[in-house]
């Protein structure tokens, strides 16, 4: 994903919003209570999830880490419960020209429900370094731990949780491919999220079972992580950043899910408000050090030594409140 530019892009999302289902954009001013959790996420199992995919080496579009991974997602998945698993195979052209063999893997948990809400991470990850402070070693690919593997280990542990005590409402866990193969200079933000820009062309749902919200996590793993209202989400999908930060103030992480404007990112949430789902995406975007992203972005410290099993618990728990809160 990419920072964007908010005046460049506030004219085109202005355009998506009109065109995406009108919402809801009431604000609760009640005071948080504390809401205790049906379920505790297991901050180390989140951990493992994480570490597992890093040992499969890089996971760049069709490279031998990449196919290793794709079965060890597929396999937890079922290990999980899921009611079906998902594979959505193709070959996807890079801005680069590079020919891309994605998949897109989905997990769907209680699959008859018409309620739904959708979880997805990007599960592939950088093939450049680009952001790495030594410059001889920027064309080499990156270890994804928090960039990739952070937000799709969150999610392998919900689906653990959604087995062991069945939500109210359908959840589908989506892994979609080719996020991060972008075009890091230049204008051509159509570069980023490609397993996305295929899966929103052919999703399975009806519009009987639509899921009525989106949840991305994407950089959720880094140290002393602080999140912020994205500003995609924020204008695409307020209410349901109202949900998600409102349940994380009476989960007792408000320090954690900061109730302030961060700054606007080109990712995966923005093709699925573009299908009228309304989506938003946790991400760290103001690092106190770096005013972005958390500096070991696109560099090779994107490792498990900077990965950080508080901040996957606070995310975890805080999806988690927001679906057993579902009815
Ligand atoms: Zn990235």
């Amino acid at each position: 994903m990419k920072l964007v530019n908010i005046i460049s892009i506030s004219l085109c999302w202005l355009m998506i919003a009109c065109s995406a289902k009108s919402e809801s954009q009431q604000a609760t001013n009640e005071e948080p209570e504390a809401m205790k959790p049906r379920i505790e996420f297991n901050a180390d199992s989140a951990y493992r999830n994480v570490k597992a995919q890093v040992d499969c080496g890089t996971r760049v579009p069709g490279t031998e880490g990449h196919s290793k991974c794709a079965k060890l997602l597929v396999n937890e998945l079922k290990r999980y419960g899921a009611d079906s698993v998902i594979e959505q195979k193709t070959t996807v052209t890079a801005f680069n020209g590079d020919k891309l063999p994605i998949n897109n893997i989905m997990g769907r948990f209680n699959k008859d429900a018409k309620r739904r809400v959708l979880l997805l991470a990007h599960w592939d990850t950088r093939p450049w370094a680009d952001e790495d402070p030594d410059e001889s070693r920027r064309k080499q690919p990156i270890p994804g731990a928090n960039d990739g593997g952070s937000g799709v280990g969150v999610l392998l542990e919900v689906a653990r949780c959604l087995q062991i005590e069945k939500p109210a409402i359908g959840v589908d866990i989506l892994f979609v491919d080719a996020e991060d193969y972008g075009e890091s200079q230049g204008q051509s933000e159509n570069s980023w999220c490609l397993g996305t820009q295929y899966w929103v062309t052919k999703h399975p749902y009806t519009v009987e079972n639509m899921p009525i919200y989106g949840i991305l996590l994407d950089i959720v793993g880094g140290l002393d992580a602080r999140f912020h209202r994205e500003i995609a989400s924020h204008q695409l999908a307020g209410s349901i950043v109202d949900k998600v930060w409102g349940t994380a103030s009476m989960s007792g992480y408000g320090n954690v899910f900061i109730n302030q404007i961060g700054g606007a990112v080109m990712d995966d949430h923005v093709y699925v408000n573009q299908l009228g789902i309304p989506c938003i995406d946790i991400i760290e975007n103001q690092n106190s050090q770096t005013g972005s992203f958390p500096p070991t972005w696109h560099t090779h410290a994107d490792n498990m030594s900077n990965i950080s099993r508080t901040s996957l618990k606070a995310v975890g728990q805080v999806v988690l409140n927001v679906i057993y809160n579902e009815k």
